[in-house]
């Protein structure tokens, strides 16, 4: 199996585990909603509640078969015939995972971190290999050195290869591979730069909430997703690893022996 290390090692049961947690206080909502329906002083109709129930329950299996799914391929290192399908419904379930981890005080960012790297995984496990022009690296404007006066956001080959940030190397490193760059202000531009390149799969620097938010909204679009690094604080003159950034761009290029493999 080819794989290739995500830019850190968070523990992928944060999520998973928020993901069963998120289940079972809906299994606890379908078992009140039986014990008050069973009562004759209800105040709502037993066939409502059995309607309710009933949407609940076929709701909870999904989002089981989807949870099941992700642990199996996790652990097997496969995926499964419908695997997209039903990881997409237990995918619905993710602002509700971001407020019980609200609620038992995890850190946001760290579910995030956790939620990139089951999704990372999954996306190794079967890669989409395709040409250089149906990959597309999606950058952080946060990239560009603070004092740059050259608008790249539009173009990123207005960039002058100065030096002071790491735009240039980036650029170098698709030029090489022929693969499509565009650095994105937010969510808003990298949906326009999708719809723009229409690629098969994106690797995208940015952000847990960015990444995290980037994924959901592309789903079932592969994107893989490598975290930036903010020495100087959150959105100004981060830094990205670029031997993550070749490893990953090559590890999904079609090319024979394109790509190195890198112990996961
Ligand atoms: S490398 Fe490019 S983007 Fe970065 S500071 Fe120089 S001209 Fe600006």
């Amino acid at each position: 199996m080819d794989e290739i290390s995500t830019v850190e090692k968070t523990k992928k049961r944060t999520f998973l585990g928020l993901l069963l947690a998120a289940l079972l206080v809906i299994i606890a909502i379908i078992v009140y909603l039986f014990i008050i329906a069973g009562n004759p002083g209800a105040v709502f109709s037993r066939n409502l509640a059995m309607l309710i129930i009933s949407f609940a329950l076929l709701f909870a299996g999904l989002i089981l078969c989807g949870l099941l799914f992700i642990v199996l391929a996790i652990l097997g290192k496969r995926r499964f015939p419908g695997f997209s399908w039903f990881v997409g419904r237990t995918l619905y379930l993710y602002p509700f995972v971001l407020q019980i981890g609200r609620f038992l005080s995890i850190a946001q960012d760290k579910i995030q971190r956790s939620f990139i790297e089951v999704n990372n995984q999954l996306l190794c496990l079967s890669p989409v290999k395709t040409e250089a022009r149906k990959i597309l690296l999606l950058l952080p404007h946060c990239l560009q050195f603070d004092g740059c006066p050259v608008k790249i956001t539009h173009d990123i080959t207005n960039c002058k290869r100065c030096g002071r940030c790491q735009i240039a190397s980036l650029l170098e490193i698709t030029a090489s591979r022929g693969v499509y760059a565009q650095v994105v202000t937010g969510g808003t531009l990298a949906r326009r730069a999708v719809e723009k390149y229409r690629p098969k799969v994106v690797v995208a620097v940015a952000c847990e909430r960015d990444l995290s938010s980037g994924v959901l909204d592309t789903f079932p679009l592969p994107v893989f997703g490598i975290l930036n690094e903010r020495p100087m604080g959150p959105c100004f003159n981060t830094r990205v690893d670029l031997q993550k950034v070749e490893q990953t761009l090559d590890f999904f290029l079609k090319k024979e022996n394109s790509y190195r493999e890198v112990g996961y």
